[in-house]
């Protein structure tokens, strides 16, 4: 049942996979940003519209009904309602606005209704209550299209003198009845507005959307180039991409990708170089090996000791593979575990002691002197297997490439920053053009010398992944014909961050 649900959900998520899409984002993005305010001008328009037309409409008939009521009052029109003049007033207001105006007196009874039909029957409604209380009042009823206005009729002491606002502000009023008009707000209808509106809505919609997918499409093409693009340069590193486009965004794209391009192929050649350095290299023992091989198995009644002699090169033609095969090890485990040193706090100067004397019986048979100089104490959390490795390789080199009665002097500083071990010796040099080479993998600058001395080209390699696995760098001075210093500088913490 749940492995059902599962495919289920996994099918409609990959059928909705367009939602992920820039291409739809950008659609949707547009159709909201041109949607929305069309139907926010629509009804916010034609609300505003609705409600200013209802409002002038309730000013301009209530003026018109306060003149009324004053002539009301003055002709005393609520005790005899036969006076023509007021009547066709009446009846010209209610035809104008489209209405009905209801003359009530003070017992709530209809003295006069333009409609004829409610006359002599008593309306109370709490409009006219409290439009008797003096207060004008007016009600919009928007369903059934029509603005109700109350007016009060009132009596002033000079209501047969000047009806200025002011006195009679001054004098005391009385109401004496209340007119209570309707009238029609059909003319104002907003309907036949709201139906032009509702077309016009559907082709902005129709427009928008059309704009959107063609802007989707135009907006997204940069990016379909960077992909096909890179889509060309997917097999093989050959080559970069040329063919910048159109935006910022996708110029990056494509520099950075170059970038990796320009990176994977250098990857890619040391990576060739390599495996062709260490084919030629496992290669030379044997060959070796197979031409002293060959040279016994041709020749008949070959003496003893020539056997002998030859089986010895070729044991030793072993033991250099079989050191070249263990360096190879010990630089792909490097590789390997860079991350997980086995780290300790380590007493450095005791280490180097140990070094020199391990290497001083080598040192002895070219008379070389070892010397240790040590500047500061220093103990340091290091992976010490690893570091005597380095160390060793060093030290080596500085016998290897040195004349009789040379020296090799370690040397041993620290700051307030790393610690630093030097190793200077007074040999054999090397070359200015070799020196940026002098860290690569079977490098050498003389192959005789070093393979004579058992070299493989591999330990300065060694050093440099080791140290930098510490998080340290190793650099190298020299002077060909003089004297060769390598500098390494450590961090005393093993290259792990500090915490806190
Ligand atoms: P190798 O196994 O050949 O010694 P390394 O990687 O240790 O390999 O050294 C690479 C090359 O650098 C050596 O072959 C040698 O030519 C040169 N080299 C290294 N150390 C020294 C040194 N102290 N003095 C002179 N040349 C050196």
């Amino acid at each position: 049942m749940k492995t059902i649900f599962k495919t289920f959900f996994e099918k409609i998520i990959s059928r909705l996979r367009f939602v992920k899409s820039l291409r739809f984002r950008i659609f949707l993005i547009i159709i909201v940003v041109g949607y929305v305010p069309t139907l926010i001008m629509r009804y916010g328009i034609l609300q505003n519209y609705e409600s200013r037309a209802v409002s002038l409409r309730t000013a301009e008939v209530e003026n018109q009904a306060k003149i009324l009521a004053n002539h009301l009052a003055v002709n005393n029109y609520l005790q005899n309602t036969n006076s023509d003049t007021i009547n066709a007033e009446l009846l010209q207001l209610s035809t104008l606005y489209d209405g009905r105006v209801l003359v009530i007196d003070q017992n709530f009874v209809a003295v006069k209704d333009t409609y004829g039909i409610s006359e002599g029957k008593t309306i109370i409604s709490e409009e006219v209550i409290k439009c008797f209380k003096g207060k004008s009042i007016s009600n919009y009823d928007s369903n059934n299209h029509y603005i109700e206005i109350t007016t009060p009729i009132t009596l002033t002491a000079e209501v047969s003198d000047e009806v200025s606002v002011g006195k009679i502000a001054e004098t005391e009023n009385q109401t004496i009845g209340v007119m209570l008009i309707s009238v029609s707000t059909d003319n104002i209808n907003i309907q036949v507005l709201d139906e032009k509106a509702q077309t016009l809505q559907l082709l902005m919609t129709l427009l928008v959307i059309g704009l959107s997918w063609v802007a989707s499409r135009v907006l997204m093409k940069p990016f379909d180039k960077v992909t096909s693009a890179i889509g060309e340069v997917r097999d093989g590193f050959e080559g970069v991409i040329s063919d910048v486009p159109d935006y910022e965004e996708t110029e990056h794209i494509i520099v950075a990708f170059n970038e990796v391009l320009k990176r994977m192929k250098i990857l890619d050649e040391s990576r060739q170089e390599f495996v062709s350095n260490v084919s030629h290299e496992l290669k030379t023992p044997l060959t070796s090996m197979k031409v002293l091989a060959d040279s016994l198995n041709s020749q008949d009644n070959v003496p003893i000791e020539l056997y002998q002699e030859f089986m010895l090169d070729i044991a030793d033609e072993i033991d250099r593979e079989s050191k070249i095969i263990n360096d190879l090890l010990s630089l792909v485990k490097m590789d390997k575990t860079s991350a997980d040193l086995n780290v300790e706090a380590v007493d450095i100067n005791k280490m180097i002691e140990s070094i020199l004397k391990r290497l001083k019986p080598i040192a002895d048979q070219k008379d070389i002197d070892l010397i240790f100089e040590s500047v500061r104490d220093v103990t340091a959390e290091i992976d010490e297997v690893k570091l005597t490795l380095a160390i060793s390789n060093l030290v080596e080199n500085g016998i290897k490439y040195n004349r009789e009665h040379g020296y090799v002097k370690v040397r041993l500083d620290a700051d307030h920053q790393f610690f630093v071990i030097q190793v200077e010796d007074n040999g054999i040099g090397i070359p200015e053009e070799s020196i940026e080479h002098i860290f690569e993998r079977f490098y050498r600058v003389d192959k005789a010398r070093s393979r004579e001395q058992g070299g493989t080209g591999l330990g300065l390699a060694i050093a440099k992944e080791i140290i930098e696995n510490h998080g340290g760098t190793i650099t190298m001075e020299s002077k060909f014909g003089e004297y060769t210093k390598v500098t390494i500088k450590l961090p005393p913490n093993g290259g792990k961050e500090e915490n806190g």
